[in-house]
């Protein structure tokens, strides 16, 4: 066997060796990422302490005016190496949501200039707030259009051009690396839940070398937006458990490592 057929053979073994069941870093059979939306101040006063103290880097999608009030410890979380995303500046979502309406803020009522100029904001000052530019975004409710009916817009390609991934929400499947669009990429909801149901939850989502996205709001007692603290802070201890095959790590972690895998 020549040098250069030698080479492609172990090139080829190494491409097939990372399908197989040691994908992730550390031998690690599935990636989970824990992210929080909104800029809560749970997040800031229970949530990144709970991380903090089991050294988990967390990924927070945030809107600026939401940040103000604790502006330095964002920042602290950022320079610290959590992730901190954009998740618009006026949070649109459906305007079902008849707050958001009122406003002349819900999707139904808006066009894809409006909803870019509200992201692109959102970038600006969210980058000014901690000195590091996102690269990741959360859509508002988990939806991705803007308009109504026959003229109604995606705005995945908007996220597509302008960052490297795209988070959405309330979904029922994991991400398969091999698959999915980091334009979209999937997330269960972890609010109110115990951590028997979460754990039920990973058992239900995880195929070979799934990566399961988990997103909260607050953190504190287990309520409808309230990931409850015992649970999460349990569901950390159950994933850094080697034996439990999980890389636990950021979501614009491990979208780069798959990313850069598959190539
Ligand atoms: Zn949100």
């Amino acid at each position: 066997m020549s040098k250069t057929s030698l080479l492609l053979s172990l090139l080829c073994f190494s491409t097939f060796a990372a399908t197989a069941n040691n994908f992730y870093p550390d031998n690690a059979r599935y990636a989970i990422s824990l992210s929080f939306d909104d800029a809560r101040k749970s997040q800031v006063d229970i949530g990144l302490p709970l991380l903090d103290r089991y050294k988990v880097k967390g990924t927070f999608y945030v809107m600026p005016d939401q940040m103000q009030e604790k502006a330095l410890q964002w920042k602290a979380a950022a320079i610290n190496g959590h992730e901190i995303a954009n998740h618009t500046k006026n949070h649109l979502c459906t305007g079902n949501f008849r707050w958001l309406r009122e406003k002349g803020k819900g999707l139904e009522q808006v066009n894809l200039d409006f909803i870019e100029k509200d992201i692109q904001l959102s970038q600006q000052e969210i980058s000014a707030l901690t000195g590091k530019t996102p690269e990741g975004f959360a859509y508002p409710c988990g939806q991705t259009f803007v308009g109504r009916g026959e003229a109604v817009q995606s705005y995945v390609p908007f996220i597509a051009k302008s960052f490297n991934y795209g988070r959405t929400w309330n979904d029922e499947t994991a991400n398969d690396p091999l698959y999915y669009d980091p334009a979209q990429i999937r997330a269960f909801n972890m609010d109110g839940k115990t951590f028997d149901q979460l754990k039920a939850l990973l058992e239900r989502a995880k195929f070979e070398n799934a990566w399961i996205v988990f997103a909260g709001h607050e953190v504190g007692q287990k309520a409808l937006y309230t990931i409850d603290e015992k649970a999460l802070e349990q569901l950390i201890v159950y994933l850094q458990e080697p034996k439990n095959g999980y890389w636990l790590a950021t979501v614009a972690e491990v979208n780069t490592f798959i990313q850069k895998t598959k190539r």
